[in-house]
C-alpha cells in the first residue's frame, strides 16, 4: 500500500484509540533531520503503532536498518503489521521490551537516535545508548517542553513534577556535555536535536 495512505489509516488509527503520535511539526522536522542525515542504523525508542517508525523508513535506502522499541505488545502488533503493508518490515526489528532494559542488551552502534518512550527516562536512555552512537550521530528527543510546562518558571501540578524535573535533567545534560551540539525546536510538545560529536574530555 502506499506510505501517504497507510500514514493517514494510522492517523486515523491513533485518534480514535488515542495512541500518541508524532505531531505534524514535528513530523516535518524527523523527516528533514533524517533526509540529511541519511543515517545507515536507526534506533527508535516508543514505536507505538510504526507511524514515526514508517516516517523514517520511508526516508531510507533499502539496506539501512531500524531497532525500534514497544513495551506495550499490542501496540507492537499494529507496528509489525503496518510496516509489512507498507513492505517495510524487512528493514525494521521490533522488539517488545521495556527500553531501559533492551538498550544495554543491543550490540550494534547507531548514527540516528529518536526517543519517544517514557518521558521519566529520557536521560537514562540517552546515558544508556551513548558508547553505542557512532561520530555525527544525531539524537532527536520529542515532547521535550512537556505542554509547556518545562520551560515555565512555576511549580508544576503535582503529577507532573518528577517528568518536568527529568526532561529539565536531559535538557541541562545535552546543553551541558561538550560531546553534545543540541538545538531545540518549539514544534509540537517540544523537539530536541542532538548532534553527537564523538567521545571529548569533558
Ligand atoms: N514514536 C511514536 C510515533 O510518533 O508514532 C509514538 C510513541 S508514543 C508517544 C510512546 C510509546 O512508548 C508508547 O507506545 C508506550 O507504550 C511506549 N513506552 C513507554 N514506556 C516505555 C518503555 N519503558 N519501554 C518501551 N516502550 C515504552
Amino acid at each position: 500500500m502506499k506510505e501517504t495512505s497507510l500514514l493517514s489509516q494510522m492517523e486515523q488509527y491513533a485518534l480514535q484509540y488515542r495512541v500518541p503520535i508524532i505531531s505534524p511539526a514535528g513530523a516535518s522536522l524527523l523527516v528533514e533531520t533524517v533526509r540529511r542525515r541519511r543515517p545507515s542504523s536507526v534506533l527508535e525508542i516508543g514505536t507505538a503503532i510504526g507511524y514515526s517508525t514508517l516516517l523514517i523508513a520511508a526516508q531510507l535506502p533499502s539496506q539501512a536498518k531500524i531497532v525500534t522499541i514497544e513495551q506495550n505488545p499490542e501496540r507492537a502488533r499494529l507496528a509489525r503489521q503496518y510496516l509489512r503493508q507498507a513492505g517495510k518490515l524487512d528493514q525494521v526489528t521490533i522488539l517488545i521490551d521495556d527500553a531501559g532494559e533492551a538498550i544495554p542488551r543491543l550490540d550494534r552502534t547507531f548514527d540516528f537516535v529518536f526517543i519517544d518512550a517514557a518521558k521519566g527516562q529520557y536521560l537514562d536512555y540517552l546515558q544508556k545508548v551513548v558508547d553505542k552512537l557512532m561520530a555525527r550521530a544525531v539524537v532527536i528527543a520529542d515532547n521535550i517542553f512537556f505542554r509547556g510546562l518545562v520551560e515555565e518558571n512555576m511549580e508544576p501540578p503535582r503529577r507532573y513534577r518528577t517528568i518536568v524535573k527529568r526532561l529539565r535533567q536531559y535538557i541541562d545534560f545535552v546543553t551541558m556535555d561538550q560531546r553534545f551540539i543540541t538545538d531545540f525546536y518549539h514544534v509540537g510538545d517540544g523537539i530536541a536535536v542532538s548532534n553527537y560529536q564523538g567521545e571529548r574530555r569533558q
